[in-house]
């Protein structure tokens, strides 16, 4: 059985006391003996420390929106996966659309920075999705294969139990464009036929695929009851209580209902 996820990139957005007011209203939504579903928020780096302390002792786990691939060294301005375990991160989010097509990072270094992350012990979320081009392409699928298969090359069965994957069209975030629960679904279920085929059919049923994109109170519980979404990677609903929340509490009601 797959458990709900719901997880919050904060983007290079709020500063100090803003991003800790917004973690402390996440952790008093989810107790340390939460039972129904998982919470993540992942925000800038800076904050990093003061929000775990925020959320020590709630069921919100902390995570970072990257990571570099090489342990140590002269690489400024870069921050290693011990770095981010030793702040107290066990989740990092990897490939997201905007290191992708904002920053140029390819499959390639996402692959070098899913190895690192999965050695240093932190848990991955793998974001993949197309591009309205592709979308208008009939290209969904290929692109989304091709970024898989590049991202986890060398991947194992076993490193798979650490990784969930996001499936965020890029037409749909920020845009408070939403995939419909069709399109979403149908992307979902083939990512985990994609699993089923590169893994096996274990590894595919026991991967989390979350939906991102224009993620909102209104659309959650609608998106998190089809059958292959297991949660949502929520960015600009993830920046106000008020809205992050409930989310949190959509999940909550799908995975008890
Ligand atoms: C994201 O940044 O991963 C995201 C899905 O953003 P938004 O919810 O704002 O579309």
């Amino acid at each position: 059985m797959r458990r709900l996820f719901v997880a919050g990139n904060w983007k290079m957005n709020l500063l100090g006391a803003s991003a800790k007011q917004l973690a402390e209203g996440g952790a008093a939504a989810v107790p340390a003996d939460e039972s129904a579903i998982d919470a993540l928020v992942c925000p800038p780096y800076p904050y990093l420390r003061a929000v775990g302390g925020a959320v020590d002792g709630s069921g919100v786990q902390l995570g970072a929106q990257d990571v570099y691939h090489e342990p140590e060294g002269a690489f400024t301005g870069e921050v290693s996966a011990d770095m981010l375990v030793d702040v107290g991160c066990g989740w990092v989010i990897l490939g997201h659309s905007e290191r992708r097509h904002v920053i140029g990072e390819t499959d390639e270094l996402i692959n070098k920075k899913v190895a690192a992350a999965l050695k240093a012990g932190l848990k991955v979320m793998l974001c993949v999705g197309e591009l309205l081009s592709d979308r208008e392409a009939n290209q969904t699928e290929a692109v989304v294969d091709a970024q898989l298969a590049g991202s986890l090359e060398g991947v194992s069965d076993a490193d798979m139990a650490q990784v969930a994957v996001a499936y965020e069209p890029v037409w749909a975030i920020g845009t408070g464009v939403t995939a419909s629960k069709e399109q979403a679904e149908s992307a979902h279920a083939h990512v985990r036929n994609w699993l089923a085929g590169r893994y096996n059919s274990e590894v595919a049923e026991a991967t989390r695929i979350l939906y991102g994109g224009s993620v909102k109170p209104d659309n959650a519980a609608e998106l998190m009851s089809q059958p292959n979404i297991d949660g949502v990677l929520v960015g600009g609903a993830s920046l106000k209580t008020d809205l992050f929340v409930p989310i949190i509490e959509a999940a909550r009601q799908v995975a008890t209902s």
